[in-house]
């Protein structure tokens, strides 16, 4: 069985679906409500357990009611909570989300303990992160702790995905510790100034993260799929044709979804297909995790 570390975020996520999104000072009648987990970083170690890997998620959660939903939610899921830190100053991450008729959506987070997981609470789970077939990390938590946690899976020869969300400029130091870095079009925009909006400005904005000291860039490009490419080549992985209901998380799926597949060695190309289809799966139900498929599901849809 393939073992997968997160270091990352722990959210609740509040979600309304209306028939859209209002604008600032307005107020919308005839949405219905719905309290489920989120985070980036709990999406992410979720969607590996749902594929089968064993997960262990470090992370701080506050010592309120929500925190201890989500623990329980994820052990549920079969996910290794042992390193996950109870801080008793800080709230726990609560999101807050409007999706609209056609699954897009708006997002408010107030990140509460995550972001007082520290560089110490990464070396408290030295043992796992060093011994894992793959880390995983999102932007969530604090820079120093996701460099840190970056630098150490390094040293240990352990690959690192890094999935650099939400959007903000990362240092050299960084980025030469991050083995798969998979930004979507407005993140790989940010980092590289170039706008994607073809394979060829993909391919410019993914060599720029390669010059950078990346291993291997893959771009996701929501509908249309994911843009790859090392040093050696390139290319376009479409995406399934599937009905869209709430976008929200498929991100986190296609990490959680590459995250099995480097783990278990499989090649680029079809662990970036794996990662699609479970990213696209995830699009067709409500929510974050709720939505996030069972490995049957995503092989069925692979095949
Ligand atoms: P993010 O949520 O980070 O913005 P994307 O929207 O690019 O990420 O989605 C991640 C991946 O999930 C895509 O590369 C694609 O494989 C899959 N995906 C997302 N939206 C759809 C969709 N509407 N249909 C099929 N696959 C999708």
């Amino acid at each position: 069985m393939s073992f997968i570390v997160v270091v990352g975020s722990s959210n609740t996520d509040m979600v309304i679906t209306a028939p859209r999104i209002p604008a600032p000072g307005e107020t919308i009648l005839g949405g219905s409500f719905m309290v489920v987990p989120g985070g980036k970083g709990a999406n992410q170690a979720v969607a590996a357990a749902r594929l089968g890997a064993a997960v262990t998620f470090v992370a701080r959660i506050g010592t309120d009611l929500f925190g201890d939903e989500a623990l329980n939610q994820y052990a549920e899921d079969g996910i290794n909570t042992q390193y996950i830190v109870r801080d008793c100053k800080a709230p726990s991450g609560i999101a807050m989300i409007m999706v609209d008729e056609k699954g897009e959506n708006a997002i408010s987070v107030a990140s509460g303990a995550n972001m007082h997981l520290t560089p110490a609470d990464v070396d408290c789970a030295a043992s796992v992160i060093t011994t894992a077939d793959v880390v995983v990390l999102q932007l969530e938590v604090p820079y120093e702790t996701v460099q840190h946690t970056a630098a150490k899976a390094g040293r240990a020869g352990v690959p690192v995905i890094l999935d650099p969300a939400p959007a903000r400029k990362l240092g050299a130091e960084l980025l030469q510790h991050v083995d798969y870095l998979t930004p979507n079009e407005v993140e790989a925009e940010l980092l590289t100034g170039i706008q994607v909006i073809d394979d060829t400005t993909a391919d410019q904005a993914a060599h720029r993260l390669l010059d950078a000291g990346v291993g291997t860039v893959i771009i996701t490009l929501g509908p249309r799929g994911a843009w790859w490419a090392t040093e050696k080549d390139s290319g376009l992985i479409p995406a399934e044709k599937v009905t869209a209901v709430d976008t929200t998380g498929a991100g986190d799926a296609f990490n959680g979804g590459l995250a099995v597949a480097i783990a278990e060695q499989w090649t680029l190309e079809k662990a970036i297909r794996f990662a699609g289809c479970t990213g696209a799966l995830s699009v067709t139900e409500l929510g974050a995790q709720s939505s996030l498929p069972v490995k049957a599901a995503v092989e069925a849809l692979l095949n």
